[in-house]
């Protein structure tokens, strides 16, 4: 297309109510000088046919065409009323594609907020790709997500609610690590919500949010074996049964794992664990289950032991939070408590401090452990998956500073439903 519009060239732009004018490449990208079909329009005062007023052109940045990126030149039609008795004189027309004063067009904001928050694309990134700043897109990010996310039938149907912590803001020399606590709907595998800290007034506030239908529904609730959830879910959740899920035990006696490896490693060695030294080796093999670990790497992981690990401590952590995983691989409630006794009765043998504690914990916890086999779905995957996605978001937004920015990105990328055009094949390849 040269210098003269066309209608092809206008449906291609496919703006409501804008047509192409002209279109050139100007540097790369191209320029399309658009403007409105209004031929007649009334004023808005008095109802008298307006008499046009000039023009006034404004830029606004549309979805790349191509590989190219595209600015609007907006050829923005000024109209007057000229009836005497009104007091309207002059006014800028508008249309619903582009905001007054925006700078993107609505559906290039809206293609910024799906990047973001859809795939997890950094802020300055999108910004960089569209030619605009790094406020102009998370102020799109946030119009067009804000509504998304409040959403009220967002939150309907959930039967099995799942909470963890994660931490938000690492701890810097003047202040310690922030925790937040999310919210996982267990059965479809979505964040539901995050609130700021990990205690039992930030989870009852939320859950005091919610209509009584609302809670009446939860039948299953996964928590970590962190007393302050408990408190508040007795309040306001007392029907519903309490789970320490797979995921959290694990994570508990992974932990328990790494503290006696580190230990020993301090203790025979006279330092932190560095590179070549036989444990700290060994620290990921140690995490791996069991029977994840191939032949190979299963005399990697004897042979460390062997090096590093002279009290068989270490060896005798990691027996441990096997026997512990074992309780949920099994069948029913009766082999569960059978797993459970022989977990006890190991860790009351081998005289580990740190093991001994963890038995201590499972005590206190022991009918939200064997619940696990009684709950219905109740599993460990969603709140793993979600916890996996809130990482990726916060190695993306380079650690977070501000929590409502934090939350709004970690919901749209894994508490929402985004609806996108499905783009058809164009060919289909034939299976013979
Ligand atoms: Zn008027």
């Amino acid at each position: 297309m040269g210098q003269q519009g066309s209608a092809s060239g206008s449906r291609l732009l496919d703006l409501d109510g804008l047509e192409v004018v002209s279109a050139e490449l100007v540097g790369g990208e191209w320029q399309l000088a658009v403007q409105t079909m209004a031929a007649m329009v009334g004023c808005a005062g008095c109802g008298v046919q307006a008499t046009p007023h000039g023009r006034r052109v404004v830029r606004v940045r549309d979805l790349p065409v191509g590989s190219r990126p595209v600015v609007l030149c907006w050829r923005k039609r000024i109209w007057r009323c000229r009836e005497p008795a009104c007091g309207v004189r002059t006014w800028t027309e508008r249309v619903p594609a582009i905001r007054p004063r925006a700078v993107l067009t609505e559906r290039a904001r809206a293609e910024a907020c799906r990047r973001v928050g859809k795939d997890a694309h950094a802020v300055a990134a999108v910004a960089r790709d569209l030619g605009v700043g790094w406020a102009t897109v998370m102020r799109a990010v946030a119009d067009h997500g804000g509504q998304l996310v409040d959403d009220p039938t967002r939150l309907e149907g959930v039967a099995a609610l799942g909470m963890d912590e994660t931490s938000f803001l690492r701890a810097t020399r003047t202040a310690p690590t922030r925790y937040v606590t999310g919210l996982v709907d267990l059965e479809r595998g979505r964040l539901l919500d995050v609130v700021a800290d990990r205690t039992r007034t930030a989870v009852d506030g939320w859950l005091g949010a919610r209509p009584h239908s609302w809670l009446a529904r939860v039948g299953t609730v996964a928590i970590d074996p962190w007393r302050g959830y408990a408190s508040a879910l007795v309040a306001r959740l007392g029907h519903a049964t309490v789970v320490v899920d797979h995921f959290h035990a694990i994570k508990l006696a992974n932990a328990v794992v790494d503290q006696v490896r580190r230990r020993t490693q301090q203790a025979t060695l006279g330092h932190r664990g560095r590179k070549p030294d036989p444990l700290y080796r060994i620290r990921k093999l140690l995490l791996t289950a069991a029977e994840q670990l191939t032949q190979r790497r299963r005399a990697r992981l004897r042979a460390g032991l062997a090096a590093g690990d002279p009290a068989g401590e270490v060896a005798a952590a990691w027996q441990g939070k096997e026997l512990l995983r074992a309780i949920y691989a099994t069948d029913g409630t009766p082999a569960a408590r059978a797993a459970l006794e022989r977990f006890y009765h190991w860790a009351d043998s081998v005289g580990v401090a740190e093991l001994s504690r963890l038995a201590r914990t499972v005590r206190a916890w022991e009918a939200e452990i064997l619940a696990f086999h009684t709950a219905d779905g109740c599993s460990n995957g969603p709140t793993e998956a979600v916890n996996l996605l809130i990482k990726k978001v916060k190695r993306v937004g380079h650690g977070f500073r501000n929590f409502d920015n934090y939350r709004l990105r970690l919901l749209l990328h894994c508490g929402v439903r985004w609806q996108t055009h499905q783009t058809a094949r164009l060919r289909t390849r034939l299976v013979a």
